[in-house]
């Protein structure tokens, strides 16, 4: 494995050192739990010097017309392209996620850049009406500044192309701190990043940059005031500090937390649709997703139908490497997260829950290599342990018996709020979900499941899910500051509301 994943960083062009400082990270897949090698991480004054270096390019990139800077990121897309299945792969190597989803992963950072190309043509304010004569109004968006990216390991490429990919057309220069679980998938991005900026030939020097490193360094930058966006991915509680220090220094924080996320199965449901949907949903990426589906909240009479032949699904899941033919569910990312799905799972028990699954298997992989049976947990309500988000694939299962409003108070019940679905046919149970009264999460699906989402929406979430939207739709304008502007192309100056003024 280790040999294999040394080819392909070479091929995506990235050099492993041969021997490792005491600094460094040690880079591992999960597949077998094996080392791969030694990363540098960036000492507190490489970063220093790196944000300094940041602000330069930020100054000279402004300059460049927004459709210019929307050529680097359209030669971005093709260089990601040409690259999809060498880092399609590492992606699962690293993350442990299926090779399908690995490139799934690539994929959306190709549509990104796309998208983030015809929006470098856009980028556009409203001309508004003036109260006085001879005035116009209007408002324009400028590039912010610095950007400071944070992501998680379980997309360890995406998250950064929905920031950088944006960022880039408004006119900003990128600092990318990875997970410091995934280091290896940002040096090759980082990599394919350089390609791009070599061919577009006028690309100030530091206006990409990546700092390996953990907590300590995350903290060091996210309180550094040269950066006036912060856009962190990840869980709850790293949110909460990192929008506590950008609040403290009023610097923008956009936040993508956690999710516990609900599916309603509605007694009209296509249970066909379901199944698939589901376990889709419920499995993917081993339940380490931040959309992945962790509550299914479903109508008494269809729970007798559902749950057996979901558990029949369960129990014939191919599980085994993530880039062999044929698995759909690989590893957790570590030790830490098997324990903490296993304390759930007692925790469960103790709750009244009924657990199926959730044993670890394949142990002959590797002693640190953590592959799991998905658990199906039959709970008798919403207690403790299901209202809180465990990164792995524990589908909590609740019956519900009267009308949909019910079971979206149960969809809400919780603190997160990023996705949500209902599978209905009823016309008036869907409309309700998506309604002022429905769902309270950034995302409302419905015969669809939680996770998957297209670049094209804004994606994000409410309450403890943090409250930012990246991607598409309007999310460039967290990326820009907003100008007002009022002309006065007449030979008096009459005042806003009526004042009089006279001297
Ligand atoms: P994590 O919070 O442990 O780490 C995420 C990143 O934050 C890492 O780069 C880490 O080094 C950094 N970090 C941690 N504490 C920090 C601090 N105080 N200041 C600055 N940086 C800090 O999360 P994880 O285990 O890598 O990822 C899993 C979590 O991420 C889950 O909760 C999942 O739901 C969430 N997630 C959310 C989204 C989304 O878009 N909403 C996407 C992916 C993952």
């Amino acid at each position: 494995m280790k040999h294999d994943t040394l080819k392909l960083l070479a091929e995506l062009g990235v050099t492993m050192p041969d021997t490792a400082d005491s600094h460094d990270l040690i880079a591992r897949t999960p597949i077998t739990g094996e080392a791969i090698g030694p990363v540098a991480t960036a000492t507190h004054q490489q970063a220093d010097a790196a944000v300094a270096r940041s602000v330069e390019a930020f100054r000279a990139w402004r300059k460049l017309p927004a459709p210019q800077r929307g050529e680097l990121v359209r030669l971005l897309g093709e260089e990601l392209r040409a690259s999809k299945a060498a880092l399609g792969q590492l992606v699962s190597i690293e993350a442990g996620k299926i090779l399908q989803e690995g490139l799934g992963e690539v994929q959306e950072m190709i549509d990104i850049c796309d998208f983030a190309v015809g929006l470098s043509r856009q980028l556009y304010g409203l001309t508004i009406q003036s109260e006085r004569a001879e005035h116009r109004m209007m408002e324009t968006w400028h590039p912010l500044g610095p950007t400071l990216i944070i992501s998680a390991f379980n997309f360890p490429v995406a998250v950064w192309s929905w920031n950088a990919a944006l960022a880039l057309v408004c006119g900003n220069s990128i600092v990318w701190k990875p997970s410091e679980k995934t280091p290896l998938t940002a040096l090759a991005t980082q990599a394919i990043f350089e390609r791009a900026a070599k061919r577009f030939g006028r690309a100030p020097e530091g206006l990409s940059v990546v700092l390996q490193g953990g907590r300590e360094l995350g903290e060091q930058l996210v309180n550094d005031a040269r950066f006036p966006l912060v856009s962190a991915t990840g869980s709850t509680r790293m949110g909460r500090a990192v929008g506590e220090a950008c609040a403290k220094r009023f610097a923008r924080s956009l936040l993508e937390l956690g999710g516990n996320n609900a599916a309603i199965i509605a007694p009209s449901a296509d249970l066909k649709i379901v199944e698939r949907a589901a376990t889709f949903s419920a499995v993917g990426t081993a339940g380490q997703r931040c959309t992945t589906l962790r509550r299914l909240l479903v109508h008494a009479s269809v729970y007798d139908q559902l749950v057996p032949r979901l558990k029949q699904i369960y129990g014939k899941l191919p599980i085994g490497s993530p880039v062999a033919d044929g698995t759909l569910v690989g590893p957790l990312i570590d030790k830490q997260a098997y324990e903490a799905m296993q304390r759930a799972l007692d925790d469960a028990r103790a709750q009244g829950g009924t657990v199926t699954g959730g044993e670890r298997v394949l142990t002959e992989l590797g002693a640190n290599a953590y592959y799991v049976q998905p658990a199906i947990v039959e709970m008798p309500a919403q207690t403790p342990v299901v209202c809180h988000e465990t990164f792995a694939p524990i589908l909590y299962v609740m019956k519900y018996s009267g009308d949909v409003t019910e079971a979206i108070a149960l969809n809400n019940a919780v603190n997160h709020g990023l996705s949500s679905a209902i599978f209905t046919n009823d016309m008036r149970e869907a409309e309700r979900f998506v309604s002022d009264e429905g769902s309270d999460c950034g995302i409302a699906n419905v015969n669809i499941g939680t996770s998957g989402a297209e670049i094209g929406g804004a994606f994000g979430g409410e309450k403890d899910t943090g409250g930012g939207r990246e991607s598409g739709s309007d999310a460039w304008k967290t990326y820009m500051r907003r100008a007002t502007n009022t002309f006065n192309y007449g030979s008096s100056l009459p005042l806003a509301q009526g004042i009089r003024f006279e001297i």
